[in-house]
C-alpha cells in the first residue's frame, strides 16, 4: 500500500519546480539511469547530482528507497555511509573556535564576521583576510565558500586550514603576503552547518540550498520568497560587497565546473571562466588528470542541469564570476585524510584567489557616486561586454588578457571614456584601478 501512496505521491509533485523537492532520503544508483529513475525525474519529485559512468546521486522524500525496491533498482543508502565516516569530524562549536582563535591570533589580517544565523541559531561565520582588515579598502574582491551540502565536507577542512596557512605564513611566504596586501578574501567554511551536524546534504527544512537561489529567470536576483534563510543571508551578504571572483566547494567528484549550470548557452566569457577553472584544476594533480572530465574541467550544464544554483545566481546577478569546486570523491572522506587532501588543493586554492588580479576597475574620488559602465574590449578582439551598474564610486571586474574601453557615466555629469589593459600573472598593488576624479 505504501509503495502505491508513494507513486501517487510522486504524480502530485509533478507540477512542481525541483527547488521545491524535500529531502529526506539520499541514495546512490549503482550504473546508469534505469527508466523508472527518469521517469522521477522528468516529474521532478527526485533530485540528481554527481552523474558518473559508476552511478548517480538520487535526493527524494520518504519512501523513495521502498519504491526503488519495488522496482528492483540497485542503490545503497548515502547518509549510512557518512555516519561511520562522520565520526572524528570537528563539530560547529570546534570550528567556531578555531576561527575565532585564528582571529585572535592575527588581528591585523583577519576579522571574523557572522553574516547570519541558520534555520536553527548556528553562526554563518565569514572570514575577511585583507592587510588595514579594519578599513574597507578599494581593492579586488574575492571570496571562498564551502559546504552548502552539509555531508560534502572535505572543503570546509580545507578553507579553516587555508586561513590558518594564511595567517601562519603572511609575511613570509610571497604569495600570500601578495593576496593579502592587494584583495580583500572572505571565505566561508561552512555554509549550511545544521546540515553537517546531521551529516546531511540538505539544510534544517530539507531543502537543497543549492536549487534554492533565484533562478536566471528571475527579474530580481534578491527576491527573498521561498528563499531559505542560509541563501537569504548569502545574497544579502553579496549585495552589500563587489566580488568579483568566488568558488564554492563541494565533495563527490573531483571536477571544476564553470558557468552555466542551468542553460546550454555559452557564458559570453566562456574562454575566461574555462581558463579560470583550469587555473585550479593544473595545480591538483588528481583534478587534472581525471579520467571523467578532460583537463579536469567541464561546463556545468554539460555535465547535469542545475536550476536554482549559487553559481549562476552570483554570475549573473552579480558580475561576479563563480566556479564549483568538487574536491574528494567521497563526501566525508575518512577525517586522517583531510591533509592529503589540504596537499593536494593548497596550491590551487592560492592560484585561484590570485586570478581575482586578472581584471580592472576604476574609482571615483568623491564618495558615494553610483552609474553605470559600458564596456568594450578593444583587442586582441574585439568585442561589445554590455553595460554593468556601480555603486559606492568604485567598480572592479574580471576579464580576459586585452586592452578595454570603460565608458563611465554617473548621473547628470558627461560620460567619460578610459582606457585600460588587463594582463594575466600580474598583481597590481592594491589592484588595477583607474582613478577618476
Ligand atoms: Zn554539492
Amino acid at each position: 500500500m505504501k509503495k502505491i501512496l508513494f507513486s501517487l505521491a510522486l504524480l502530485s509533485l509533478a507540477s512542481q519546480t525541483p527547488a521545491s523537492v524535500k529531502i529526506e532520503e539520499e541514495l546512490y544508483i549503482i550504473g546508469q539511469k534505469p527508466e523508472i529513475v527518469r521517469e522521477l525525474i522528468t516529474s521532478g519529485s527526485v533530485e540528481v547530482d554527481h552523474v558518473s559512468s559508476e552511478g548517480f546521486e538520487l535526493y527524494g522524500r520518504k519512501g523513495l528507497s521502498q519504491y526503488l525496491d519495488s522496482k528492483n533498482v540497485p542503490y545503497f543508502d548515502m547518509k549510512a555511509v557518512n555516519k561511520l565516516a562522520f565520526a572524528d569530524y570537528p563539530s560547529h562549536a570546534q570550528i567556531t573556535a578555531k576561527l575565532q582563535a585564528a582571529a585572535a591570533k592575527y588581528p591585523s589580517i583577519m576579522k571574523l564576521i557572522s553574516i547570519g544565523k541558520s534555520v536553527k541559531g548556528k553562526e554563518l561565520w565569514v572570514m575577511k583576510i585583507s592587510d588595514n582588515v579594519n578599513v574597507d579598502e578599494v581593492e579586488p574582491e574575492f571570496k571562498y565558500i564551502s559546504s552548502m551540502h552539509g555531508d560534502e565536507i572535505t572543503g570546509r577542512e580545507m578553507t579553516v586550514g587555508l586561513i590558518e596557512e594564511m595567517g601562519a605564513k603572511y609575511g613570509s611566504d610571497s604569495e600570500i603576503t601578495e593576496i593579502v596586501n592587494n584583495s580583500e578574501v572572505y571565505i566561508m567554511p561552512s555554509m549550511n552547518p545544521d546540515g553537517s551536524e546531521r551529516k546531511q546534504r540538505a539544510n534544517a527544512n530539507g531543502t537543497d540550498l543549492n536549487r534554492n537561489f533565484p533562478d536566471l529567470s528571475a527579474t530580481n536576483g534578491n527576491a527573498t520568497a521561498g528563499i531559505e534563510i542560509e541563501n537569504q543571508h548569502v545574497m544579502k551578504f553579496q549585495s552589500g560587497r563587489k566580488f568579483s571572483l568566488s568558488a564554492n566547494f563541494h565533495g563527490g567528484t573531483i571536477v571544476a565546473n564553470y558557468p552555466w549550470d542551468s542553460t546550454y548557452d555559452r557564458h559570453p566569457l566562456d574562454g575566461l571562466v574555462q581558463e579560470l577553472s583550469l587555473s585550479y584544476a593544473e595545480l591538483n594533480p588528481e583534478m587534472s588528470s581525471s579520467s571523467e572530465f578532460s583537463q579536469g574541467i567541464t561546463n556545468g550544464a554539460d555535465w547535469y542541469v542545475v536550476k536554482g544554483g549559487m553559481q549562476d545566481w552570483s554570475c549573473f546577478f552579480y558580475n561576479d564570476l563563480q566556479i564549483t569546486l568538487e574536491v574528494s570523491h567521497s563526501k566525508y572522506p575518512d577525517y586522517r585524510d583531510i591533509p592529503g587532501f589540504y596537499k593536494s588543493n593548497r596550491n590551487s586554492m592560492i592560484n585561484y584567489m590570485k586570478q581575482v588580479h586578472r581584471g580592472a576597475g576604476f574609482k571615483i574620488n568623491r564618495s558615494t557616486i553610483s552609474g553605470t559602465v559600458a564596456i568594450k574590449q578593444v583587442s586582441p578582439v574585439s568585442l561589445n561586454l554590455g553595460s554593468y551598474a556601480f555603486n559606492s564610486s568604485e567598480f572592479y571586474k574580471v576579464l580576459p588578457e586585452g586592452q578595454y574601453s570603460f565608458t563611465v557615466s554617473e548621473k547628470n555629469k558627461a560620460a567619460k571614456e578610459i582606457t585600460v589593459f588587463v594582463e594575466r600573472d600580474k598583481v597590481t598593488s592594491n589592484g588595477n584601478y583607474t582613478v577618476l576624479e
